[in-house]
């Protein structure tokens, strides 16, 4: 008997203009409402994110990417509502590799104040950041440059843009740089087809308003940096327990490296990353997370220590430099390069104190030096200061 309740209970759930209480009871002849209520639509649960291990949180920590569903730091910074679209064709397939620019802008409300009855809320201190976005063809490598303000003027973006073109491996190349029209970004690439033209030929082109295809590559080139800046901006944050805003030194930063993830370590349609088209070969630098405090082997230079002094110092992770795998270690007295770093235990890496005394940025790594060249770490810059 209950297995005919089964199969004329299975018949009456395609019959919606009868209840399945009554199809049941006019076929077996028998109306039993407690097993009735034992049947019921097989629930669909929202996906179940994985429980991952201790040794792939700590790996995935290093470079979010690709974003993990059950790490909290990039469904806040970039979590998708929908599949993104692959884009595609026209831009993969020129032959002259173009380098396309384009400016965005990282907000932030500093204070929501609710206002007294009667009158709209407020928000006071509205803080932005301009950031120039590159993205070139020829290995669909990203770079983000935090400027104080749009244009051509900032003579240090457009040489750190000529020579990471350099470093992506169009030295050589007539490359086109292109960006939207009635663009402010026009002004930089005109600056750096200057800059190029004596040895390079580079053409400026923009691109029309309704190639969307053309403009869809730099505006998703934008959205993913957008979203891994915001989600190491989250985790940086839950490590220092101290909210980062858009002034704290670090963002200049914070900035450059979550550019440099993206074109380390996202795996293109091609099957490899910018990093592997750029290089001929994987990358081998090793990573800490951002903003974290290593120790620094201090490199051999006319200032190396003595033979009773510390060889080894401690410094902040800001990232590592594309051309040459060295790392950028930040300092209360500038950011410097050192070739050599270890991590510390897991308990002694965060110090928010470190991160607000940062100096130095991508524009001027170390106050009072013209170059925008991080400068090869020594101690006399420490020992200038101190006495200075
Ligand atoms: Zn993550």
């Amino acid at each position: 008997m209950p297995a005919a309740r089964t199969d004329d209970s299975a018949s009456a759930q395609g019959e919606p203009a009868n209840g399945p209480d009554d199809a049941r009871a006019t076929s077996t002849g028998e109306s039993d409402e407690h097993d009735a209520e034992e049947e019921a639509e097989r629930p669909r649960g929202l996906r179940d994110p994985g429980t991952p291990s201790a040794a792939e949180i700590a790996e995935h920590n290093l470079t979010h990417i690709p974003s993990r569903p059950w790490c909290s730091h990039c469904v806040r910074g970039k979590s998708k509502d929908k599949k993104s679209l692959r884009l595609c064709g026209v831009y993969a397939n020129n032959d002259v590799p173009r380098c396309r620019l384009d400016y965005c802008y990282l907000t932030e409300n500093v204070e929501h104040v609710t206002a007294d009855l009667g009158q709209e809320d407020a928000t006071t201190a509205d803080t932005s950041l301009t950031v120039l976005v590159m993205q070139e063809s020829a290995c669909r490598s990203v770079w983000a440059y935090a400027v104080e303000k749009k244009g051509g003027t900032e003579a240090w973006v457009v040489d750190q843009i000529c020579e990471d073109l350099d470093t992506v491996g169009l030295r050589n190349d007539r490359i086109i740089v292109k960006n939207d029209q009635e663009n402010s970004a026009n002004d930089v690439a005109r600056e750096v087809a200057r800059c190029r033209a004596s040895d390079y030929g580079t053409a400026v082109e923009n691109s029309n308003v309704g190639d969307s295809n053309s403009n869809g590559t730099i505006e998703r080139s934008i959205q993913d940096f957008e979203g891994q800046a915001r989600t190491l901006r989250s985790a940086l944050e839950e490590r220092i327990a101290v909210p980062v805003r858009l002034n704290s030194p670090v963002i200049p930063w914070l900035v450059r490296h979550a550019a440099c993830l993206i074109t380390r370590c996202r795996i293109r349609p091609s099957g490899r990353t910018s990093y592997e088209l750029m290089k001929g070969r994987r990358s081998n630098a090793l990573l800490a997370e951002f903003g974290e405090v290593v120790h620094f082997k201090i490199p051999k230079t006319q200032h190396m220590p003595g033979k009773f002094e510390d060889v080894w110092s401690e410094g902040l992770w800001l990232g590592f430099n594309m051309r040459s795998a060295e790392h950028f270690i930040g300092t209360d007295v500038g950011v410097f390069r050192v070739s050599t770093v270890k991590r510390k235990p897991e308990d002694a890496r965060w110090s928010a104190e470190r991160i607000a005394s940062l100096q130095g940025c991508p524009k001027q790594p170390v106050p009072g030096q013209a170059s925008r060249r991080s400068p090869a770490y020594s101690r006399s810059f420490a020992t200038r200061y101190q006495e200075g």
